[in-house]
């Protein structure tokens, strides 16, 4: 991050805003992916599921994205889902306005349709494509969005590759096989690699045991050194998926970033997860960007844990200020 970026996100953490914002822009999507986060049963808190809250199409979703843009001031937005690319005619209207506005905009997407060709030429756009290992994992996982279709609909983009690793990608040579395939392809700028989050409580073949996860950080640390777009995966940041946060108050991205569901009013709470995620299991890698930040000792002595903590109570006395509830 610039230092602009970071004295601007400061700024905003002591004024009690969130620097991140995570926005469903849809209910829809036309995928079912086994352990799909957004369509569970406690995503929203248990009381309704994703695909019956309201949503928005057309001049409502742009007003209303917009309007919740002005009232949140984040530096940065995730659009998710849902599918975004189900409102891409929407979005083709709205991610342009949100970048002269400032914002740094991040679709989520599983290329499931053609990508907006503007997008690849725009700075503050990031194209984020979730593909869910080699070929024949991700086609029986994602159908209808298969390599076939996602190769086309990348062509002439810069997207970014994410893949959320379970179990089952997990066996020794299987990151390596998938970084070699989506790092040889002109249209992919980088590569990021997440691990799969279970909520507390669940036992699911996506779950990866301790010894999968310690083959996999020390398989990325490895490509790191050879594959330049991996250049996002620095080896001391991945060894934080060995030690996760552990809480959601000890998550320094769930306190930075603040997660919308698709009717621009519910709050997806502690992190876009949502429900009760382990956080001694997660494997976000935003959540252990931020955790490797947060063990940066300044002049070699404080945490700057322990400053973000000191400036988000600062922040949270704002906010009751202004009549908000605190974080
Ligand atoms: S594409 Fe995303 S939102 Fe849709 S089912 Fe798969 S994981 Fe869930
Ligand atoms: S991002 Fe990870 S550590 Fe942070 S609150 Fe969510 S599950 Fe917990």
């Amino acid at each position: 991050m610039e230092t602009g970026a970071v004295v601007k996100a400061w700024g905003l953490i002591l004024s009690g805003y969130r620097p991140n914002l995570s926005v469903e822009i849809t209910r829809e999507c036309p995928l079912r992916c086994p352990g799909c986060y957004a369509y569970g049963d406690e995503h929203l808190g248990g009381d309704v599921v994703l695909r019956q809250l309201a949503d928005f199409k057309g001049q409502e979703l742009i007003d209303g994205m917009i309007d919740v843009v002005k009232r949140h001031k984040p530096l940065h937005l995730s659009i998710v889902g849902g599918e975004p690319l189900v409102r891409f005619r929407e979005l083709e209207v709205l991610v342009p306005k949100l970048t002269a506005m400032g914002v740094h905009v991040q679709i989520v997407t599983s290329a499931v349709r053609p990508i907006p060709e503007a997008w690849a030429e725009m700075d503050k756009v990031q194209v984020c494509v979730s593909i869910d290992g080699l070929q024949p994992e991700h086609d029986a996982r994602r159908a209808p969005a298969t390599y076939d279709r996602i190769l086309k609909h990348i062509k002439g983009q810069h997207i970014t590759v994410h893949c959320t690793i379970t179990r089952q990608q997990s066996r020794a040579g299987y990151v390596t096989e998938f970084t070699e395939f989506w790092a040889g392809l002109p249209d992919v700028k980088r590569i990021w690699f997440s691990l799969y989050t279970p909520q507390i409580g669940e036992d699911s073949p996506e779950m990866l045991r301790a010894e999968d996860r310690a083959r996999v950080v020390a398989e990325i640390t490895e490509l790191y050194a050879r594959h330049p777009k991996l250049h996002d995966m620095i080896p001391s940041v991945v060894k934080g998926y060995l030690q996760p946060p552990g809480s959601p108050e000890a998550c320094i991205f769930a306190k930075t970033t603040a997660c919308l569901s698709s009717d621009l009013k519910r709050t997806i709470t502690p992190c876009q997860y949502g429900g009760t995620p382990d956080c001694t299991q997660c494997g976000c890698m935003a959540s252990v960007g931020l955790g490797a930040l947060g063990d940066y000792k300044l002049g070699g002595l404080m945490p700057l844990r322990s400053i973000f903590n000191a400036s988000f109570r600062i922040g949270d006395g704002m906010r009751k200020l202004r009549g908000e509830a605190s974080r």
